[in-house]
Parts: C-alpha cells; sequence; structure tokens
C-alpha cells in the first residue's frame, strides 16, 4: 500500500496540534475532491514499516493529541490492513491520544471492520459538493458525519461526536 504526505504538525483535521497522515488512493472520485492526487492507487510513496515508525515517534511529544488518518481513503480493501495496523500500534504506545479518521464510506457499511475498535471519532461519508458548506467544522459537506465511534459502538447507532 501507498501513502501521499505525513503532517507532523497537523491543526487543521481534529482537535489541537496532531500527526497526520493521508493514504494514497480512493475509489469515490468525489466532484471538486480536495485531493485529487490521492485518488491513484499507484501514486505516492511506498507505506513501509519505516514510515510506519516514523509516525509513530512523530506523536510521542506532549503537545500532539493524536493521530488523524486521511486519504484518499483509508478504508478501502487496499489500505485498511495497514490503518489497522497503525491505529493499534497507535493505541498501545499512546492509549491517552485520539485517533481521528476520514473516510467516504459510511459508518453502517465499516462498523464490523477490526479498526473501529482502535478510532475515537470517524468524519464519514463522500463530499458531496453541492452540499459543501465552509462553515461546517471538520468536514466539508453537510451530508457528512462526525461520529463518536465508542459512544456509537455501544449504542448500536450512530452518536454524533460533541466538542
Ligand atoms: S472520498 Fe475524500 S479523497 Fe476520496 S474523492 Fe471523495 S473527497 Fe476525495
Amino acid at each position: 500500500m501507498r501513502f501521499a504526505k505525513i503532517r507532523k504538525m497537523d491543526i487543521s483535521n481534529g482537535p489541537g496540534v496532531r500527526v497526520s497522515i493521508f493514504f494514497q488512493g480512493c475509489p469515490f472520485h468525489c466532484k471538486n475532491c480536495f485531493n485529487p492526487e490521492t485518488w491513484d492507487f499507484n501514486g505516492g510513496e511506498e507505506y513501509t514499516k519505516e514510515v510506519k515508525e516514523r509516525v509513530l515517534d512523530l506523536a510521542q511529544f506532549s503537545h500532539i493529541k493524536g493521530l488523524s488518518i486521511l486519504g484518499g481513503e483509508p478504508l478501502d480493501d487496499k489500505n485498511i490492513e495497514g490503518a489497522l495496523e497503525l491505529a493499534k500500534s497507535f493505541k498501545e504506545r499512546y492509549p491517552d491520544k485520539t485517533i481521528w479518521l476520514w473516510t467516504g464510506n459510511l459508518f453502517e457499511n465499516k462498523k464490523d471492520k477490526e479498526i473501529m475498535k482502535y478510532l475515537d471519532v470517524l468524519v464519514d461519508g463522500p463530499y458531496q459538493d453541492e452540499k459543501r458548506d465552509p462553515r461546517l467544522k471538520w468536514k466539508g459537506s453537510s451530508n457528512q458525519r462526525v461520529i463518536d465511534v465508542k459512544k456509537s459502538l455501544e449504542k448500536g447507532s450512530v452518536v454524533l461526536y460533541e466538542d
């Protein structure tokens, strides 16, 4: 699998200062996607064990509040194993830091995936340009949802994340 980029101090994707990784490859091709260079599954750079360790090491500082996983599509079949391994290792090493993940899929279709056990927040749904609203926090269009994963799994239905 491949990745597009890593940000060592990201203040736009989730609360606080975070480390973020953008996985490479997305099948959705949403109109006016903010990141079309991540669509090609053969683009970007190879995601290796060293890359994973680099991401984990970047999060060691106390000002880093968590990890944000974006794309591309991290929950695509080609990316989900790598995303799972990263999320699992991150939570083992930093149990008090949060993991946020952005997907074009819906929570209902992915809730049984193992990775959900390690996520705090899932921002789900494809970007829909006709529902674009720049005032929205952490999402681009109003159809998308900022979901509290732990509460949603407990309840068995979507519970939205509250600041
Ligand atoms: S799901 Fe995200 S990365 Fe994929 S095309 Fe839509 S906006 Fe772009």
